[in-house]
């Protein structure tokens, strides 16, 4: 069988790299992937790029392609799968109506309180209804997003007032293009994020494996937002009750409600959760897709065929399914171009990764590119180094011997990811 991972990131090379080792999987192809893709055993990358449906689709039929999995919301939020569908090909993701949920905040945001799933108090507005004293006589800190797909950038935290009036108008006045001509306004909420991602079919549900990210650059979990710098599986916030909580407060009632709504939810559904000091789970956001880095860590302690798990929603049989999962820990650690989230040089030379391959672990690329036989950096997030061990701590170690073997020119990374697990573990 012959599959096709939508995009090029750290994501679909983990996406690849997990569908080539199945025995019934004959080649994996990459639209456009990266260095890595390139390099990878049975894996071959198209100069297709990931939003470029018609051309996919003809790729995808030319080929006699099985199973196309879509990495990014893009498409997804496009169209991408009713387009396949329509043509009378299986492509693993939610249609375009679904996709909504992820592609506008407001449309999410309504969703979560009409069907009273957790999620912070919130207010949306226009160019035309746009109310500042509507912020002033709201607690801070103040959350503003911009409604539609910002790339991870669209959210903006307000310690002051007079902050998130000046956020609101730069949003509104086109700071983020069309994604801001509708915002919400939203409370801060305070606690410990997780990354909750299943694997939905209408109303059947497989749980994947919990996982948390660093979304902020530096040390610490201080300094800009950035599209993650690491990450690690499972998460140890998440215990057993806590799990049964979020499937019941927020899984299964969203679930529930897209139905209600008439929606016919297919594909990876992550739920971006606020868990509070008394363990309540709040939505901050949904994607509708796989996490980035998190699919990375997850990909290495994944057991089962994730062709079967696709397979498997696509005809309606998840409730008869289970994920075998290694007991292992694994947690990602981000490389990036220095400068990242801000300018950075594309075109530096990576150097390295021969060594690193020889370590226990496993590189995934990102921001990478070959040229002339060379992997040079191409992108803000470059490589996701995975480690695993009996415990986040000794992942975090196996993760880190990587990253020590990897060299380029500026290159930054954080040094802590993991820390909270690791003081829980302790
Ligand atoms: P989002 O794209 O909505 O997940 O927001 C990006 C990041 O902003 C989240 O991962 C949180 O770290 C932060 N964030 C978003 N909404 C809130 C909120 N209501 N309270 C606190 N932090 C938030």
């Amino acid at each position: 069988m012959k599959v096709l991972i939508v995009g090029g990131g750290g994501r679909e090379h983990a996406l690849a790299w997990k569908c080539a080792q199945e025995a019934r999987v004959s080649r994996v192809f990459v639209a456009p992937g990266n260095a890595g893709t390139a390099l990878e055993p049975k894996v071959e990358n198209v100069d297709i790029a990931a939003e470029d449906i018609e051309a996919l689709l003809g790729f995808a039929h030319q080929t006699g392609i099985a199973l196309t999995i879509v990495g990014p919301e893009g498409p997804l939020v496009a169209g991408i799968v009713d387009r396949f569908n329509a043509a009378g090909l299986r492509c693993f993701g939610p249609n375009r109506a679904a996709a909504q949920l992820e592609g506008s905040k407001a449309h999410a945001k309504d969703f979560l309180k009409r069907h009273r799933i957790p999620t912070a108090s919130y207010a949306t507005f226009t160019r035309a209804n746009f109310d500042p004293q509507y912020l002033r006589a709201q607690r801070l800190p103040l959350v503003i997003k911009a409604d539609g797909l910002a790339a991870g950038k669209g959210v903006i935290i307000c310690e002051t007032h007079d902050q998130a009036i000046a956020a609101s108008r730069g949003m509104l006045e086109g700071d983020f293009g069309a994604a801001g001509e509708t915002i919400v306004v939203e409370e801060f909420l305070a606690g410990e994020e997780v990354s909750f991602i299943v694997i939905a079919h209408e109303r059947q549900v497989l749980p994947l494996a919990t996982s948390q990210d660093h979304k902020r650059r530096d040390d610490g979990d201080r300094g800009p937002n950035t599209g993650g710098m690491g990450a690690y599986s499972p998460a140890p916030l998440v215990t057993a009750s806590t799990h049964a909580r979020i499937m019941a407060d927020v899984i299964e009632p969203t679930l529930s409600g897209l139905a209600a709504d008439g929606i016919a939810y297919t594909g990876f559904l992550y739920a971006g959760l606020m868990i509070g000091a008394d363990g309540t789970p709040n939505v901050l956001e949904f994607n509708c897709r796989f996490g980035d880095p998190e699919t990375q860590p997850i990909m290495m302690r994944l057991r089962s065929d994730l062709t079967t798990l696709c397979e498997a929603a696509l005809d309606g049989r998840l409730d008869r399914c289970e994920a075998a999962w290694d007991a292992r820990a694994a947690l990602g650690v981000v490389m990036a171009a220095g400068g990242y989230p801000e300018s950075y040089r594309k075109g530096e030379p990576i150097s390295g990764l021969e060594a690193a391959a020889r370590l226990p672990g496993k590189v995934f690329h990102a921001g990478t590119q070959l040229t002339g036989g060379n992997v040079v950096t191409s992108g803000g997030r470059v490589l996701c180094a995975v480690g695993l061990g009996v415990d986040v701590r000794s992942a975090q170690r196996q993760a880190y011997d990587l990253v020590a073997a990897i060299h380029w020119n500026l290159v930054q990374y954080r040094r802590d990811i993991g820390w909270r697990a690791i003081a829980r573990e302790a």
